[in-house]
């Protein structure tokens, strides 16, 4: 299964690499290697050289208290002071370094503690900051991707319109036509 980066927000989108949490759990950060490209493929760095278990325990941890604070803030409940002290925790550190080289060029540097520490800072961005009122849960079940819904409406229903949209609205119509056949 491929990563998404579908929810308008890296650490939203840093949460989703556990897909359908309340089915069939399926984690995406399966090994170390999994960490480095989840990596790379955000952009949060260009290359992670080495992920150990150790590392990977971590990043999870990291990982399951943004997604903790996240689901806390779509039901309005107050946030789990464990999960505030894990994000401020990695955020203590020193984030990743960009050296700016020209226009559409820039070099990301760090190693595991930095790509946290980058994480545990947007999180704190989004949980501390008005954003985190803006977010939702698809409504594209078993999908239980979050996204930032900054549609000017307040109406965006589904993590990608492309995969949940389409798919639900296709059962809505075979649900439709096919109830039109029974009438
Ligand atoms: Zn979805």
């Amino acid at each position: 299964m491929d990563f998404a980066f579908v929810s308008d927000h890296l650490a939203l989108d840093f949460a989703a690499t556990v897909a359908w949490r309340t089915t069939r759990h399926k984690e995406l950060l399966a090994e170390p290697a999994d960490f480095a490209r989840w990596v790379a493929e955000a952009g949060v760095v260009d290359r992670l050289e080495t992920v150990s278990q150790a590392d990977l325990v971590k990043a999870r941890t990291l990982r399951e208290a943004i997604y903790g604070l996240a689901l806390a803030a779509t039901e309005g409940e107050p946030a789990d002071l464990r999960d505030v002290a894990r994000i401020q925790q990695a955020a203590a550190r020193s984030p990743v370094r960009l050296e700016l080289h020209a226009l559409g060029q820039v070099e990301r540097q760090g190693g595991v503690l930095e790509v946290l520490a980058t994480l545990g800072t947007t999180a704190s961005d989004l949980f501390g900051g008005p954003d985190h009122l803006l977010i939702r849960h698809c409504a594209g079940e078993p999908c239980t991707r979050l996204f930032i819904d900054r549609s000017r409406a307040g109406t965006r229903r589904w993590c990608s319109k492309r995969s949940c949209g389409s798919r639900i609205n296709a059962a809505a119509y075979r649900r439709r036509t096919s109830k039109d056949e029974q009438a």
